[in-house]
């Protein structure tokens, strides 16, 4: 018996629904977004990442599926969506369309984790990219694309939290003085913190440590060291999610994990999924595309995991069942079967989901499979019906049977729904 690699989930059958009900409400409101779909392959040149995302992060540094392939080219099993779409940006020379340019994706991302319910090591994300200004503009639709979606999903108790990280000149400034203030206390700070101050500084906010907590509520705040463009565009952006009725909360711990963001960082947080709780992360990177090569753009996107979000619908038991076939065709025996199979694909053309029988069960276990698989009426051919070229339709809530010709059941159906 070969078992699946730790970290991974196989969706059975009986679950997919709830996928396909999760993505279709992205795929919908992108649509309505005028955003289209972008797809890039699923590993790329390991500097991709190591660039983009930062050799500090924990990302690159502990969590990537590195692996040389046989012409000994460094390959990564892509981690996130955000450096792929800029490559394949500016590779494709989409700048050269008319920008903004908008896009998502729906993609396995791949994270070397201690595995625990919320995370995994295959996982999924949905993701929205807006190429084009470094106009507040696009963060609020960026922001209120996602709300609309965590909204359409119907998900209740998810708080939006947006922080300003600043821009490169002002966030100088800051770390400065956050490395200043922790080098009081790196005497109590967690090995992983120690190993932070020196490489990736900002994250040291975001430790989930009780300790570590406690000193990180007392350090100096990034919004005391934002030089008045950033002040302004952040406080713009404040004012623009007020208008639009979208509840949220400045929260100076954001600070993501990955080091391409600049100014705007969000996240959509619960208090269901423990230290799962982030449901959608995202913020502003005005430098990726040019640290990757490209000319200089700015850029907002964010990205949800999938898993988290269907987690957190059946917490809140907000899946509604799942609809089983309109009809089972029922067959006495192996003619009826032969008669059974026309019938079912024309009752299919006529735009109805159908299941046959196939195996040669007894008509009492038919009965029950139909009432098994949830189906709204069995159509039942039996020999004597056969003969006289009609089928009975039997709707299982109330078990009420009627009988019609075999040419008339896709109307007969259509009046009895
Ligand atoms: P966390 O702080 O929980 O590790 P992150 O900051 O590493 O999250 P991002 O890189 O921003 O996560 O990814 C966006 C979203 O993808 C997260 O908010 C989360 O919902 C989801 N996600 C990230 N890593 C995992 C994982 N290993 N398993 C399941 N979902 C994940
Ligand atoms: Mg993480």
């Amino acid at each position: 018996m070969i078992n699946i690699p730790k970290g991974t989930k196989d969706v059975l059958p009986n679950e997919s629904y709830k996928w396909q009900y999760v993505e279709k409400i992205m795929r919908d409101i992108s649509k309505a977004y005028n955003v289209r779909e972008i797809r890039t392959p699923v590993f790329e040149h390991t500097e991709l990442f190591s660039r983009s995302i930062g050799d500090g992060t924990d990302v690159v540094s502990k969590e990537m599926y590195t692996f040389l392939d046989k012409g000994g080219r460094s390959i990564t099993l892509r981690p996130e969506g955000t450096a792929s779409v800029a490559r394949s940006y500016v590779e494709n020379n989409l700048e050269s369309l008319s920008l903004p340019l908008k896009m998502y994706y729906m993609i396995s991302a791949f994270r070397y984790e201690r595995p625990q319910a919320g995370r995994l090591r295959e996982f999924h994300q949905y993701g929205v990219e807006y190429y084009g200004a470094q106009s507040v503009y696009l963060d609020f639709e960026a922001i209120s694309l996602a709300h609309d979606i965590l909204k359409g999903l119907g998900l209740k108790g998810i708080l939006l939290k947006i922080n300003s990280l600043g821009c490169p000149e002002c966030r100088k400034k800051y770390v400065e003085a956050l490395k200043e203030y922790y080098l009081k206390h790196l005497g109590e700070v967690c090995d992983t913190c120690k190993d932070r101050f020196n490489k990736n500084p900002l994250r040291l906010l975001d430790c989930k440590s009780p300790i570590c907590k406690g000193i990180a509520s007392n350090a100096p705040r990034i919004q005391d060291y934002l030089c008045d463009d950033c002040k302004d565009y952040h406080e713009k952006l404040c004012g623009l999610l007020k208008s639009e009725g979208i509840p949220f909360e400045n929260d100076p711990g954001i600070v993501r994990g990955l080091d391409y963001y600049t100014r705007t960082v969000f996240e959509f947080v619960t208090s269901e999924l423990g230290a799962q709780g982030t449901v959608c992360g995202g913020g502003r990177y005005d430098n990726l595309v040019s640290d990757i090569g490209g000319k200089s753009v700015g850029c907002v996107g964010f990205a949800m995991g999938i898993e988290r979000l269907i987690m957190l619908l059946e917490e809140q038991n907000a899946f509604s069942a799942e609809l089983g076939p309109d009809c089972f065709v029922i067959c006495q025996n192996e003619e009826c079967i032969r008669n059974g199979l026309r019938v079912a694909s024309e009752l299919r053309k006529a735009g109805y989901s159908v299941d046959c029988e196939l195996t040669g069960k007894s008509m009492k276990a038919q009965f029950k499979y139909a009432d098994k698989i949830k189906a709204t009426f069995a159509v039942v051919i039996g020999e004597e019906e056969l003969n006289k070229g009609t089928a009975k339709v039997k709707k299982l809530s109330d078990g009420i049977e009627t009988e019609c010709r075999i040419e008339d059941l896709a109307q007969h159906i259509s009046k009895r729904k």
